[in-house]
């Protein structure tokens, strides 16, 4: 220890033995400022070096602890000073190739000695070597292998892993003085804060196993720190006051009047849920799920029109521009009859009718507007806001949120998605939000049967075609995604169109991708609609918002390419009529292991639920709900996944600690998030 006061888990870092001030600096970067803040940085893997390889038993590639006798020491002096040091025992011999030795260090290493050595082994000139291995005299009285396993942790530039073990190590004895915000509101044979912390730096007895009870102790706390993070970013959205929307629905009863079909029981229910909360004064929050077709525009109409009747603007943002421009189409095809207006802002509008939009929401002529996030940039104002409406939930995070209720009043805000999250983990993520469910899908759909196929099946593929074509159905045929180029998507979309062009010369073909004009895309659409055009060869522009009931067969170019929400947005197109509908996924072999899995999952499942479950675990949580929840993503010891079960008992944990102990949430924030909050504002 350093002079001067007892080192405890308050102390700065600068108090540990072997922190100097620039490193105490880096650790600061890392957002390490306390003793009690190391012991919370947590190895991310484990190598095992307590058990003794015999040298007859090594490979190249292995990495292993060895102990033998040193048989000769060789001194190089070239280009490179080295040292090669012979080392046999009794089962067999290695060398060990090193480069630099102190001089104090030089004196140990005389023949005859016992050495004992971690490295990983490779092929060298005379059989196996190390280069380089952390190694200890085996013969002198201090010498003690590893009686645990050896942690690794997430570092940064100048930090080697021996700073963190000896750092660490001075800590650990610390790990009992910590506050257990918990005690008390755990069952009883949970093991404490300090047996917990010291299981996971140690890795006694073995790689910490996913359900061992220190490491369950851990992942627990650290998941209610991320519920509460999220929960008071929403407390604090929801101090304001927002406008009560209220009004007899007049406006949505007319609306039904001039809709071809009646709302499912499911969207009755979720509108009214919906409407309870406009008509507070509490801002809503709330996030629908429902899976793809099953009808969330629909709602998300009657809460605008709830707001508009009550003399409120209502924002709908989607997070692209073909799905923006889609639901502005929807919009102003539902509303224009109602002689409601619908504005568009997103990043292709020319200038002049931007600046028109922009005056008519100011200014309140506009009352709905669709856009991107486009919309909620600076400069743009609104009259009265009373609700935003938000496509796609899982993109937006909580700091998104924050900066649109910065639009001057507190609006209502609903947000929606067609990626159901397991429930106990939305109300862990979403912890500010409500949850309400589309469960229904509206009638009249019919199950796809899905074939996953070869490319170099393509020429039977379109046989099959020309005999559906002759009996009157409709083809969609999507082209691959590519990522990298635009131009080259283009590309592939117009070959096919050719090939398909030509060998379909009943049937009239059609295009349809991203580069068209807004009137030549929309021309397009609307004879496929109507049934003039039987084959739309399209990019993925078509994912969402297309209905054509005679649609039947849906031909998916390249689908090892697509993520599997993108695959089941697509499917959902078809399957909307009477037919039996078929989705043709092709793929050009070899298929990789991943890609393989996906297929196999559309194959077996039209559910979204459990296609986004598999889609989860394929990509792990952090990539699955979005980069912009980065907390989420940077957990150290739970795992959404695996630690589901625990994901239960959170809420009501939650609750009961706020009840007991407000004060702790301050301290459990700091513990787990510290200086890298991802959550916006929280305290
Ligand atoms: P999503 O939930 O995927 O956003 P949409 O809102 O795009 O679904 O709806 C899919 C299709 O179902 C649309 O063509 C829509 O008009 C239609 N639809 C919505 N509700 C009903 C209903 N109650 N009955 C029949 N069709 C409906
Ligand atoms: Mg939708």
């Amino acid at each position: 220890m350093k002079a001067g006061a007892p080192l405890t888990a308050d102390s700065p870092v600068s108090a540990l033995r072997g922190v100097g001030p620039a490193l105490a600096e880096r650790l600061e970067r890392m957002g390490l400022h306390r003793v009690q803040d190391l012991l919370f940085h947590l190895p991310s893997r484990y190598q095992d070096r307590r058990h003794i390889h015999p040298m007859a038993d090594l490979r190249p590639g292995m990495e292993a602890a060895v102990e033998g006798e040193i048989l000769d020491v060789e001194h190089l002096r070239g280009r490179r000073e080295q040292w090669l040091v012979r080392l046999a025992d009794g089962s067999g011999q290695m060398q060990l190739r090193l480069f630099h030795l102190h001089g104090a260090m030089r004196g140990q290493w005389r023949r005859g000695r016992r050495l004992w050595c971690f490295g990983e082994l490779r092929t060298g000139f005379h059989g196996l070597e190390m280069v380089h291995p952390e190694w200890a005299m085996a013969d002198t009285a201090d010498f003690q292998a590893p009686q645990h396993l050896t942690p690794f942790y997430p570092s940064t530039e100048g930090i080697t892993q021996l700073h963190w073990r000896r750092w660490i190590a001075q800590a650990l004895p610390l790990a009992d003085q910590l506050p257990d915000y918990l005690q008390g509101l755990l069952p009883p044979l949970m093991p404490s804060m300090g047996d917990g912390l010291r299981f996971l730096h140690q890795g006694e007895g073995g790689t910490p196993a996913p359900a061992h009870p220190a490491r369950q102790r851990l992942a627990l706390e650290e998941l209610l720190a991320h519920h509460l993070a999220v929960r008071s970013a929403g407390a604090a959205e929801c101090g304001a006051a927002a406008p009560k929307l209220q009004g007899p629905g007049a406006l949505w009863r007319h609306f039904l009047q001039q809709l071809p079909f009646a709302p499912t029981r499911a969207q009755e229910r979720v509108i009214g849920e919906i409407r309870r909360d406009l008509g507070r004064s509490r801002p809503m929050r709330r996030l629908l799920q429902g899976d793809v077709g099953s009808g969330k525009t629909l709602v998300a109409a009657a809460a605008t029109l709830t707001a508009l009747e009550a003399g409120y603007q209502a924002a709908f943002m989607a997070p692209t521009e073909i799905l923006a421009e889609q639901l502005r189409d929807r919009f102003a095809q539902w509303f224009s009859p109602l002689g409601i207006g619908v504005g568009h802002l997103a990043g292709r509008n020319r200038s002049g009718e931007r600046r028109g939009i922009l005056r008519d929401l100011e200014e309140g002529r506009l009352a709905v507007v669709t856009g991107t996030q486009a919309l909620f940039q600076e400069g743009v104002a609104f009259a009265r806001l009373g609700l935003v409406i938000i496509d796609e939930q899982h993109r937006f995070g909580v700091e998104q949120r924050r900066q649109l209720q910065e639009k001057g009043s507190m609006p209502h805000l609903l947000v929606m998605t067609a990626t159901p999250i397991p429930r106990t983990l939305a109300m862990t993520i979403h912890a500010d939000l409500e949850l309400s469910v589309i469960d229904e899908l509206p009638p009249g759909r019919t199950p796809v049967e899905t074939v996953v196929m070869p490319d170099s099946r393509r020429a039977e593929l379109v046989e099959r075609m020309r005999d559906l074509v002759g009996a009157g159905r409709q083809i969609y045929w999507v082209c691959p995604l590519i990522e990298e180029s635009e131009i080259l998507q283009l590309r592939a979309a117009e070959e096919s169109f050719a090939e398909l062009s030509a060998a379909l010369p009943n049937a009239r073909v059609g295009l349809v991708h991203g580069r068209l004009k807004g009137a030549e895309k929309a021309a397009a659409m609307a004879a496929f609609q109507s049934g003039s055009m039987q084959v739309l060869v399209a990019t993925t522009v078509i994912e969402v918002g297309v209905d054509v009931p005679n649609a039947s067969l849906m031909v998916i170019e390249h689908a090892e390419r697509l993520g599997l929400a993108q695959l089941h947005q697509l499917r959902g197109r078809v399957g909307r009529g009477a037919a039996k509908s078929t989705c043709i996924l092709l793929y050009h072999p070899p298929l990789a292991g991943k890609a393989r899995e996906r297929l196999r999952v559309m194959r077996s499942s039209q559910d979204g639920f459990v296609i986004a479950r598999k889609d989860m675990e394929l990509r792990g949580p952090g990539e699955f709900l979005g980069t912009r929840q980065t907390g989420l993503a940077q957990m150290r010891v739970a795992d959404l996944l695996r630690d589901e079960a625990l994901l239960a008992g959170i809420p009501d944990l939650a609750e009961r600690l706020l009840a007991r102990d407000p004060a702790a949430v301050e301290g459990l924030l700091h513990r787990w998030l510290g200086g890298r909050l991802g959550y916006g504002q929280v305290a």
